[in-house]
């Protein structure tokens, strides 16, 4: 690989400078955390599916007019991006109760919404990426009232793209999380889904067995992470042609 500037490392990516002024090369780790980064592993594979899952999601949300920060996958485990200014928000959207709104509110799991919720948690490891308000959004000046206006309709977009496509392959997407960057085309912004959108950001329940096929098989010890992605990975049919086999050496281009 040739010698490149990094300019960020985090949990389970690195982006390095892109050959041309305003990209970026992402590169996706085997690396998985949870829990704030307390529980650490390293799963042979988890890369090379998230870039090809995150390819496949941000592909099909281009091609029905959903603005993305993605240009082309480069490799296994790389893709060319646009750069862009991340707003410090993790944004979520539930359909179901599960994780961290059962727990705060004491619905049961699977329990369906009356309708998709929307919640923004601010993006800070230190402090646990605490739940906000648009009361705290607006007065700190994370985003102002129209980016959350787009955020939100971009949200849903999201959400109703997201859900047909796994609804389709019998898999129930329960909720997500997407970033949301800034990008400058002179002295207009736009805003474009950033990050990856994969079975790492994602709770994806096999509709008819309820077997959990996300990050949660690591985070609750559920079995192999590598098998429930590839297993929703086969199911899109966008299984890389080197399908990783954990253990064995993997030839990354
Ligand atoms: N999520 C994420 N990154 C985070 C926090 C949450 O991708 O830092 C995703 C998570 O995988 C799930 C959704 O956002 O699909 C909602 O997560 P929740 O708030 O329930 O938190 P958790 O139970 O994972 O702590």
């Amino acid at each position: 690989m040739a010698r490149r500037k990094k300019i960020y490392e985090g949990k389970a990516k690195t982006l390095y400078e892109g050959p041309e002024p305003g990209t970026l090369v992402q590169y996706f780790k085997d690396d998985a955390t949870a829990f704030n980064a307390e529980k650490h592993d390293v799963i042979e594979g988890k890369g090379v599916l998230n870039n090809i899952l995150s390819e496949f999601f941000m592909l099909g949300l281009g091609q029905i007019g959903v603005p993305t920060h993605f240009l082309k996958r480069l490799n296994m485990r790389e893709q060319l991006v646009r750069s862009c200014e991340i707003i410090p928000l993790e944004i979520i959207v539930r359909n179901y109760a599960a994780g961290s709104m059962s727990k705060r509110l004491g619905i049961d799991e699977g329990t369906q919404l009356p309708r998709p919720i929307v919640e923004y948690c601010y993006k800070d490891d230190a402090l646990g990426d605490p739940l906000v308000t648009e009361e705290h959004i607006a007065a700190f000046g994370w985003a102002s009232q129209q980016d959350m206006d787009d955020i939100l309709s971009l949200a849903l977009r999201v959400n109703d793209f997201m859900s047909g496509v796994m609804l389709a392959v019998g898999i129930r997407l329960v909720d997500f999380k997407i970033e949301i960057g800034r990008v400058y085309d002179g002295d207009f912004q736009r805003l474009v889904v950033a990050d990856e959108i994969s079975p790492d950001s994602c709770r994806l329940w096999d509709i008819k067995t309820g077997q959990k096929l996300d990050k949660d098989v690591f985070r609750r010890d559920l079995g192999s992470l590598t098998d429930a992605y590839t297993e929703v990975a086969r199911r899109l049919g966008v299984m890389p042609n080197n399908p990783p086999a954990p253990g064995k050496p993997q030839l990354v281009n």
